[in-house]
C-alpha cells in the first residue's frame, strides 16, 4: 500500500467509512509504516481533542453557567423571602409591642402632668373646705344668737357674714386659676 493511500484510509476510518478490508490492509500498513503510524496517532489524539472541545468543554460551561443562573436566582429569592419576612416581623412587631409601648409612655407622660393637677385639686378642696367651715362657723355663730336672742338685728347680722363670706368665697374661688397658672 502507498502511503497516499493509507492516508485516505486514514482520514476515512476517522468518518467511520472504511470496509472490514480496506481496515485491515490499513492496520498491515500501519504495523510497518513508522511515518503513517506516527501520522495516524496524530490525527488520532487531534481528533480526541477535537471531540473533546466540541462535546465535553462546553456543556461542562453551559451546565456551570446555569448552576451559577439557578444560584443567582434562588439567592435573589432567598434575599427578597428574608425582606420579606424581616419586613412581617417588624410589622408584628410594631403591632405587639411598639403601638402598647407609646400607649405606656403616653401613659407615663400624663402619669408626669398627674400630681400637678393632683396639687390643684387638693388646692381647690382645701379651699373650698375652708370656705365652707368658715360659712359652718358663722352659721353656728348665728344660729346661737338667733336661738338666744331672735331679733331682725341678728337676721341682718347673719345676712351680713353670708354676703362677706360669699364675696371671700368668690373672690378665692376667681383667684385660684390665676395663681396656679
Ligand atoms: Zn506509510
Amino acid at each position: 500500500m502507498q502511503c497516499q493511500t493509507a492516508s485516505e484510509l486514514m482520514s476515512l476510518r476517522l468518518d467511520g467509512a472504511l470496509s472490514d478490508d480496506e481496515e485491515r490492509a490499513l492496520d498491515a500498513h500501519l504495523a510497518v509504516c513508522a511515518a503513517c503510524s506516527a501520522d495516524w496517532a496524530h490525527m488520532q489524539s487531534a481528533c480526541d481533542a477535537f471531540s473533546a472541545l466540541t462535546l465535553a468543554e462546553p456543556p461542562a460551561q453551559f451546565a456551570a453557567r446555569v448552576m451559577q443562573r439557578v444560584q443567582r436566582r434562588s439567592r435573589r429569592l432567598s434575599l427578597a423571602r428574608a425582606g420579606l419576612s424581616v419586613l412581617l416581623v417588624a410589622l408584628m412587631l410594631s403591632t405587639l409591642f411598639i403601638a402598647p409601648l407609646r400607649a405606656l409612655f403616653s401613659i407615663t407622660e400624663s402619669v408626669s402632668s398627674v400630681p400637678a393637677l393632683i396639687s390643684t385639686l387638693v388646692g381647690a378642696i382645701v379651699g373650698v373646705a375652708s370656705v365652707a367651715g368658715t360659712v359652718l362657723g358663722a352659721l353656728q355663730v348665728v344660729l346661737k344668737a338667733l336661738i338666744s336672742s331672735p331679733t331682725w338685728l341678728v337676721l341682718a347680722g347673719y345676712l351680713a357674714i353670708c354676703a362677706v363670706v360669699a364675696v371671700t368665697w368668690a373672690r378665692l374661688a376667681l383667684r385660684r386659676p390665676q395663681t396656679d397658672r
